[in-house]
């Protein structure tokens, strides 16, 4: 399907790897112009390097921490009109309630809720004034289906989803669609650290721990991150601007509902 944005400019944030990478890589497929964001330069320059052979759209990068307003700042800077914008960081840390102090509580909020936040103010006055943007917001399948051990993910990003129902609403007549993606257990570094953190646990192989994990996904597989970024390019797609502040769950039917 041609999705209808070639040429159009892409902020992609927290990109180096994973699943903002694998957004990357399909914006760039669509033959969208990127700039890319992580902290560790390296890994940002190379993950660059490869979407420009393969794809030869133009790849800015911004080695900075998007939860700073530096951070932030740098990247607007390198890209001041997106026409796109995939919001991203990494999560907050796991416990239980009674370990979290106030700044625990502040920086969750500030990296998985005000980061995002502050991203959209920024561009959404461009995107409004020239009639076209799309904005995804990568959550996580937890704001419909609560992980207890990550409340402080759950709760900052159920922060975020709120903020978005009304913007949303608020920017769909200029042609600016917002919409959020959240991912349910997917094959990434970080997924990797845990299966292989379980596979030491079990006394069994990585593959099994894997196979084990994938049981309880009714698609009877771990998400694969080209799925993902797939998905997303299409709620970036000329063909996404009916949808409007959905919530959409790539999670292979693992939180069961009707609805
Ligand atoms: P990942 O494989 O660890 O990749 C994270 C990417 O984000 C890397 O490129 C990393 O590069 C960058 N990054 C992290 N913190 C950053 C920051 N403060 N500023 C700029 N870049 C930053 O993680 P992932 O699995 O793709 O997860 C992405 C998001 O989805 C996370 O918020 C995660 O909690 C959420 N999620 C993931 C899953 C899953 O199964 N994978 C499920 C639910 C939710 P640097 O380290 O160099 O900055």
């Amino acid at each position: 399907m041609d999705l209808g944005i070639a040429d159009r400019r892409a902020i992609v944030c927290a990109a180096s790897k994973g699943l903002g990478y694998a957004v990357a890589e399909h914006l760039a497929a669509a033959g969208v112009h990127l700039t890319i964001n992580a902290r560790n330069a390296e890994v940002l320059q190379d993950a660059a390097d490869r979407l420009t052979i393969c794809y030869g759209v133009e790849v800015k990068v911004v080695a900075a921490d998007i939860t700073t307003r530096e951070g932030r700042q740098a990247v607007l800077e390198a890209e001041p009109a997106p026409d796109i914008l995939i919001n991203n960081a990494g999560g907050p840390p796991s416990g239980v309630w009674s370990d979290w102090d106030e700044a625990d509580w502040l920086a969750a909020i500030n990296g998985n809720m005000l980061t995002p936040i502050m991203m959209m103010k920024s561009v959404l006055p461009g995107m409004i004034g020239r009639k076209w943007g799309r904005v995804v917001n990568i959550t996580s399948a937890a704001v419909k289906n609560p992980i207890p051990d990550l409340g402080l993910s759950n709760a900052a990003r159920c922060g975020l989803t709120g903020f978005v129902a009304g913007t949303a609403r608020q920017a769909a007549s200029d042609g600016v669609i917002i919409n959020n993606l959240l991912p349910g257990m997917h094959k990434t570094d970080r997924l990797k650290g845990r299966i292989g953190k379980d596979a030491d646990r079990l006394g069994i192989s990585v593959e099994e721990a894997e196979r084990e994990l994938a049981k309880s996904v009714p698609a009877g597989h771990i998400g694969r991150p080209g799925d993902f970024g797939a998905t997303a390019a299409f709620l970036c797609s000329e063909h996404a601007g009916f949808m409007v502040a959905q919530n959409v769950l790539l999670d292979g039917g693992a939180f069961n509902s009707t609805m």
